[in-house]
């Protein structure tokens, strides 16, 4: 209701060095356009007061957080922007989906029991119990509107600061497709660029499709995932908002059953964040560490 996010997939640490230390890459880059950056599935946080909610065995939940978490993207993508414009969602995807429409009719994803509230597992078993009254509204008021304020507001301070902004949107997705996603085409790209038809101007996706392309990553469009987040006060009536969404496959950082990160990590999000880096600043083209 307060985001489109218009994901087909489903819709949609180790730190280089401590965050004090190292100077945001792009903020302002040219003072053109600040990067906005948003990352909603990076936490695996469930508060212990909603773990009742969850049919799941222990075991059985850290499994699904592995298979459903983006993990490590907050330690892939930060850096690209500054903390004060990096919006990242504090709890896991399986209590709140930031990314879905919070109203239900509008989510695609319902279907598979994926809205903003899941109901069942990435293998379309039983998540959760039947929701008291009240429940599913307390989540939405504690987690989901804050999170779209904060992304609302960074979005709005770099508009008026710089009168243009990009936001990047920050995923990752399985090497495999998923029994709930939508395209369960195998072949998989190291990397997916998810674009808005009103958002994301050509130049934007052409320059984001060359950086990682020109990296030696292999790159889709909108494919297997396909849309870009834009806050709903912006949503197809201000072109200054500008969206990307990048994806990583997760074969390329991360040991996909136990999440642990895999011994090129540090290599792989140094190569990401550059090319996100030349993505937002047309024009320029920083040397590429090779993993
Ligand atoms: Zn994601």
């Amino acid at each position: 209701m307060m985001t489109v996010s218009s994901i087909a997939n489903g819709s949609r640490r180790r730190r280089l060095v401590a965050k004090s230390e190292r100077e945001p890459e792009v903020e302002m880059n040219s003072k053109l356009q600040p990067v906005v950056l948003h990352l909603p599935h990076d936490s695996t946080v469930i508060p212990p007061e909603y773990r009742d909610q969850f049919m799941l065995s222990i075991e059985q939940l850290a499994a699904e957080l592995v298979t459903m978490t983006d993990s490590h993207t907050a330690a892939i993508f930060s850096g690209i922007t500054s903390d004060r414009l990096t919006v990242r969602c504090p709890v896991s995807r399986l209590l709140v989906d930031v990314e879905r429409f919070a109203d239900d009719a509008q989510e695609i994803m319902v279907a598979r029991g994926m809205g903003v509230v899941y109901t069942q597992t990435s293998a379309g078993q039983r998540l959760r119990r039947t929701l008291r009254p009240g429940e599913r509204d307390s989540l939405l008021e504690r987690f989901y509107e804050p999170h779209h304020r904060r992304l609302t507001q960074a979005v709005s301070a770099a508009l008026q600061e710089s009168g243009t902004v990009l936001l990047l949107d920050a995923h990752s997705f399985p090497s495999r497709p998923l029994t709930y996603e939508l395209v369960q085409d195998r072949a998989r790209p190291d990397i997916c660029i998810g674009t808005d038809n009103f958002h994301t101007p050509t130049a934007v996706a052409d320059t984001f499709m060359a950086a990682f392309a020109d990296a030696g990553f292999s790159v889709a469009l909108n494919r297997p995932f396909a849309g870009a987040i834009v806050p709903m006060e912006f949503y197809r009536t201000n072109p200054a908002v500008h969206s990307v969404m990048v994806e990583v496959n997760r074969a390329l950082y991360m040991n996909e059953k136990t999440g642990e990160r895999l011994p090129c990590f540090d290599e792989v999000a140094v190569r990401v964040r550059a090319c996100c880096v030349r993505g937002s600043t047309p024009g320029r083209k920083p040397a590429l560490p090779r993993c």
